[in-house]
């Protein structure tokens, strides 16, 4: 297959991995970034046990798990009464080899594998090589990239499109990207600060309920994260500064003098796009849809994305191309966008702030039964850690 060209365009988390894939399976590749390296901003931190089956298929699970810590117990705290349901992942253990999360932050991975690729004979990454535009002919993909000194034009069979939510290639597609954003900020800050000391018993991974101010606490191994929503009217330099900083901790452990290690500001979207698979050019991951990160399913479900669309082009570089292949891409990962990603993180979101007090009490209720009843914990379990999403998305035909 080394005829065989793909140019996977973005060099995060879900292109890179996309990229190895195909190297690996001996397609050439061009991966190309519009940055000078990987973006190392804060954003995903978790792997879930489907992400890890696929990281160990590619032999990279033993140094994603070396880098991050394992967690198989997670909370779902009531803050205002100090309650706490605990899920243990160990209860799956019959499905998957890897019955736990891994904490780890994206741009580990993205760089950990940007490296592996660089190294392959069959892979060749880009940094500072910006697609700026791209033409679709009967057998194959002309894109071309912008880099600090002209322009590049590069052809291939396919091009699959990891280029994030504000994609490049989405936009020339001219494809909808239907949805809506959230109102509220979400603020994300850091602290090498030991939440453990000041909250005992908090697992790596605990979902804070409460009507004004509910929270995500995640460890990952050099910091712990604090996601807290905050309000639209609420301008970026006052979300940025010590005083709400201090707030934030003062609420949180009684100590507003923890430093922080980053403050960042995001909006958040759920969006979907219209199709994501037009031709020989392909969306994956945030190109293809945006979702709020309660949950942790972002990342993972574009990497599942892209198990799914290389599984396609493998077949398609083999035997010859197929566009019902492709459509049946486009069918199985947007259904499950649909019908999962998108309902879920609504859903996890609802709980965590509440509302009204009726509504309140349903949703605590509604916890609890589920937190008592083994079945319909396994049910909860299976759902969150996306196991239930892949398998209902290799049922559809
Ligand atoms: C606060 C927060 C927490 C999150 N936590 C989680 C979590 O725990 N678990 C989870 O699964 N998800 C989480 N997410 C979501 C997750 O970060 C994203 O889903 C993930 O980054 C998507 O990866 P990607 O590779 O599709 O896109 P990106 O990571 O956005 O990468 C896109 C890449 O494309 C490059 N690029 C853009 N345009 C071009 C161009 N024209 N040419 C070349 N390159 C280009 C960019 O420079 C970038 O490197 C979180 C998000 C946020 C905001």
């Amino acid at each position: 297959m080394k005829n065989k060209h793909v140019i996977v365009v973005g060099g995060g988390p879900v292109g890179t991995l996309a990229a190895y894939r195909l190297a690996l399976a001996g397609v050439k590749v061009t991966l190309c970034e519009a940055g000078m390296n990987c973006a190392q901003d804060l954003r995903a931190s978790t792997f879930h046990s489907p992400t890890l089956e696929m990281l160990h298929e590619v032999g990279l699970v033993e140094e994603i798990i070396e880098r991050g810590l394992v967690a198989p117990l997670y909370h779902f705290r009531e803050r205002s009464t100090g309650e706490i349901l605990e899920f243990d992942l160990a209860e799956i253990d019959d499905v998957t080899e890897f019955p736990y999360r891994v904490q780890c932050e994206q741009h580990v991975m993205a760089s950990l594998v940007a490296g592996k690729l660089d190294a392959h004979e069959n892979a060749e990454v880009l940094f500072d090589h910006r697609l700026v535009h791209f033409e679709q002919q009967e057998n194959g993909v002309t894109a071309s990239f912008e880099t600090g000194i002209d322009i590049t034009t590069l052809k291939a069979d396919y091009l699959i499109a990891a280029d994030g939510g504000s994609s490049t290639v989405r936009k020339w597609l001219g494809v909808e990207f239907e949805g809506f954003t959230y109102p509220e900020k979400f603020l994300c800050l850091s602290t090498k600060k030991e939440l453990a000391d000041f909250i005992p018993d908090i697992a790596y991974v605990n979902y804070v309920s409460d009507p004004s101010e509910w929270m995500v606490l995640l460890r990952v191994p050099s910091v712990w994260r604090i996601l807290v929503p905050a309000k639209e009217s609420d301008n970026d330099e006052h979300l940025l500064s010590d005083t709400y900083k201090e707030g934030v901790f003062d609420r949180l452990i009684n100590d507003s003098s923890v430093e922080t290690e980053h403050r960042t500001i995001y909006r958040v979207h759920q969006r979907v796009a219209k199709n994501f698979s037009h031709g020989r050019v392909f969306l994956v991951g945030d190109a293809a849809h945006l979702n709020n990160p309660l949950g942790g399913f972002g990342m993972n479900s574009g990497i599942h994305d892209a198990w799914n669309l290389t599984d396609k082009i493998l077949t398609c570089l083999t035997d010859g191309h197929d566009d019902a292949l492709f459509e049946l891409y486009d069918r199985q990962r947007r259904t499950i966008t649909h019908n999962f990603i998108q309902a879920q993180t609504k859903q996890n979101k609802a709980i965590l702030e509440h509302g009204e007090e009726q509504g309140q009490k349903m949703r605590l209720a509604m916890m609890r039964e589920m937190h008592e009843n083994a079945d319909k914990r396994r049910e909860y379990l299976l759902q969150q850690s996306m196991h239930s999403s892949l398998a209902d998305a290799t049922a559809i035909v």
